[in-house]
């Protein structure tokens, strides 16, 4: 028996909601989570209370909310154990955050002929970045090959990786097949010709714990509302010699030291990559989400997500005409599938009818769609509010939808 890791019908307010008559079955968490409600309340509270900008007044309301925000950085910077708070920027979300290293420190350190190794199941937040840089400069993208069940081997790492390779970059795990990736191997064969590491936690911090450091990575992108906190803000950490010697990209206030009619210098980390206002609130609001999961645990949230997700691998593997995606073990999070003969957005919709919210399409990931051989996929995923009934409720609506088309 997989129990739901919260009392969802006290911590998370939406979850009480009824759709088309049923009670709402939320399995659409890698899109993004729901909210507790201490993170909806931290959200009311900082609006009631101490709204102001922060860093450019000296007023009680305005040194409350530096002092708020800044405290929240320092929890994130705990939670992924990072070296310094400086080393945690805040961005809009993890695309903000990719986009921000391929310009910052792809721009300034890529030449024609360098390399960028990736793989062909990333979301293309982490892939069109790297394309884009790769046209900027004149370096080449070159993809490792994933075994047939969808999983990277160390040996298809280093079959891509050359001197020429300056930048390899994974996420840590798939939005798709809920692969977990070799990230901290990898690492190693980055640093031995001298590329740097780049993951894309987008899936990954939400579902376990995060060591920035044991991991021996030199970027991480992650999203605040992937992980119980408000939509808008996401996290950029870096080492810090590599963020000092990165170029800003968001230019204007808050991010410079000296400024006269001509030139600018820029502030210290981490100002230098948060030119204009903040989500001051977002920010504060992921904070109290760490807390909450912190709370929680983020081990047992780990086993939790794995437990659920290889679950539903099984029970789907063994229904008739359904198809699922990635290796039955190790996974986490989510699982995607498919029925035959049957349209992905039709699954969703007979879904819906029965209160249970899937995702259905290409999942932001067309090449790995395309490795797939198909155009879309349906995608269960779960996180701490679920449990093995949500399950019984997929199968049975697996069921439902076979019926209903056939
Ligand atoms: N990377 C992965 C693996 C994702 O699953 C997602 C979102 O689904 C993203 C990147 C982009 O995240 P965001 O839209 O929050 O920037």
């Amino acid at each position: 028996m997989i129990t739901a890791l919260v009392d969802i019908t006290v911590d998370f307010p939406i979850l009480k909601r009824q759709i088309n008559g049923h009670r709402l079955i939320y399995l659409d968490s890698a899109a993004t989570s729901q909210k507790p409600q201490s993170v909806i309340d931290r959200l009311v509270q900082y609006y009631e209370t101490t709204n102001a900008n922060v860093l450019r007044s000296v007023h009680t309301l305005a040194e409350e909310a530096t002092t708020a925000m800044e405290e929240a950085r320092e929890k994130i910077a705990r939670f992924i154990h990072a070296k310094s708070p400086r080393e945690v920027i805040f961005t809009r979300g993890t695309t903000e955050s990719l986009n921000t290293i391929a310009r910052a420190w792809g721009d300034k350190f890529l030449e024609a002929g360098d390399e960028i190794v990736l793989s062909p199941m990333e979301h293309h937040s982490n892939l069109i970045p790297w394309q884009q840089l790769a046209k900027r400069v004149g370096a080449k993208l070159k993809f490792i090959e994933l075994q047939p069940n969808g999983t990277i081997t160390v040996e298809a790492v280093k079959q891509q990786i050359t001197e020429r390779t300056r930048i390899v970059t994974l996420s840590a795990v798939s939005n798709v097949l809920g692969t977990i990736n070799p990230i901290a191997e990898v690492a190693v064969l980055a640093h031995q010709v001298g590329a740097i590491m780049v993951v894309d936690g987008a899936q990954s911090v939400p579902h376990g714990p995060t060591d920035v450091q044991a991991l021996g990575i030199d970027f991480l992108a992650f999203s605040g509302h992937k992980m119980l906190g408000p939509t808008g803000i996401g996290v950029l950490w870096g080492k810090e010699a590599l963020l000092e010697a990165a170029d800003p990209v968001m230019f204007g206030g808050e991010m410079i030291a000296y400024v006269d009619r001509d030139d600018a210098t820029w502030a210290e980390l981490p100002a230098k990559f948060e030119g204009g206002t903040p989500h001051i609130a977002g920010a504060i609001g992921l904070g109290t989400a760490i807390d909450y999961l912190s709370t929680i645990g983020m081990e047992r949230i780990e086993e939790h997500s794995r437990m659920l997700a290889e679950e539903a691998y099984r029970r789907l593997a063994n229904l008739s005409d359904v198809v699922v995606y990635g290796p039955e073990y190790p996974r986490t999070s989510l699982v995607a599938f498919n029925i035959v003969g049957i349209h992905p957005h039709d699954i969703a919709q007979v879904f819906d009818s029965r209160g249970i919210a899937i995702r259905a399409g290409h999942h932001c990931a067309q090449p790995l769609m395309h490795w797939l051989d198909v155009s879309s996929t349906a995608r269960a995923s779960f996180y701490l509010y679920n449990s093995d009934r949500d399950i019984d409720e997929l199968v049975d609506a697996i069921e439902a939808t076979k019926r209903y088309f056939k």
